[in-house]
């Protein structure tokens, strides 16, 4: 069952110059009980998909499309809707531990703010709640009274997710969580992230990132955005063995392997730079760096084209029965 439903969603952004089309006709779903990879380059579009569904503020405007959650559009909702269900129905890891933190607060004042938001009213259940969720991420109890800053960046960014997940979100959002972070702390995260569901704290997650090792690691299913278009999207073993779109090849020919020497060997890298999102080209978004390319790439959007079983990839060289 689809816990969240995206069709042909469009947001941009609003610049003096014109829009840029950061989202632009995304399509998918995510079921309940599963983990969701987003993956794609820095500007690809991932973190504003995301964000766009928690909250959207100026200058990201909502240009068409939806995300149905729960039976209800995200993208209808009024500030006071989105509020009511932020933490309790939905909820995000943010990027950078910090910004889920006051650093004027101790812990367990922001944890109480939030609970009260939401309609909370024993302090002494929710700080009983909040330690017991401490120890789960192996934090002291301790850190309940100390302010951010006396964190190390590890602690905080467990602290962060006790915090995102203290209501129980139905879906939780971990946008790039464990790009700051060193390797063994990547690690913690990722398992912390199946605890949750395990538990049955969260019922479903969307993990963004730009590192297609760490989704091997735990992702059910997972999409490639490219300059704000859906790319390909399947079972993340299925992509990863058996990619089928040339930017989706590359980005897994990229990746740095075990026991290989890249002093004698040259690492692959994608060459060019992705393309501006204020006007960008009528067909493939891809063209200018594909090294497949061919005439009517450059005028004709490819369209999805099923290539296995719930694996879809949009590049005209692939032949198969279309969506
Ligand atoms: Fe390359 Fe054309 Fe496929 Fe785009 S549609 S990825 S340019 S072959």
């Amino acid at each position: 069952m689809a816990i969240l439903k995206v069709r042909d969603l469009k947001i941009y952004y609003s610049t003096p110059f014109g829009h840029v089309k950061a989202v632009d006709g995304v399509t998918f779903d995510i079921k309940e009980g599963e983990v969701f990879g987003i993956a794609g380059e820095s500007g690809c579009g991932k973190s504003t998909l995301v964000h766009s569904l928690i909250l959207r503020k100026p200058p990201m405007v909502h240009m068409g499309g939806e995300a149905i959650f729960k039976g209800k559009d995200l993208m209808k909702l009024s500030e006071e809707e989105a509020r009511k269900i932020r933490y309790t129905e939905l909820s995000i890891i943010p990027q950078y531990a910090m910004n889920a933190l006051n650093p004027t607060k101790k812990i367990k004042d922001t944890v109480w703010d939030l609970a009260r938001d939401h309609g909370y009213t024993d302090r002494n259940e929710v700080e009983k709640l909040l330690r017991e969720r401490l120890a789960m991420v192996k934090l002291s109890p301790k850190v309940a009274d100390m302010y951010p800053v006396e964190l190390s960046g590890g602690m905080r960014q467990r602290a962060t997710m006790v915090v995102s997940t203290l209501l129980n979100p139905d879906l939780l959002i971990a946008d790039e969580v464990t790009s700051a972070l060193d390797v063994t702390t990547q690690r913690v995260v990722i398992e912390l992230l199946h605890h949750f569901m395990e538990e049955g704290i969260v019922k479903s997650i969307i993990f963004v990132t730009h590192d297609l090792a760490l989704l091997d690691k735990i992702a059910d299913r997972f999409m490639v955005m490219y300059a704000g278009k859906m790319v390909e999207i399947g079972p993340t073993e299925d992509v990863i063995k058996s990619p089928a779109h040339p930017y989706t090849r590359m980005l897994i020919d990229s990746l740095p392997r075990l026991g290989v020497h890249y002093k004698r060997q040259k690492l692959h890298s994608i060459p060019g730079y992705p393309i501006s999102l204020l006007n960008p080209p009528k067909g493939c978004r891809f063209y200018t760096r594909c090294p497949y390319v061919m005439d009517h790439c450059k005028e004709e959007e490819p369209p999805l084209v099923k290539v296995g079983e719930e694996h879809y990839a949009a590049c005209h060289l692939l032949g198969g029965e279309n969506q």
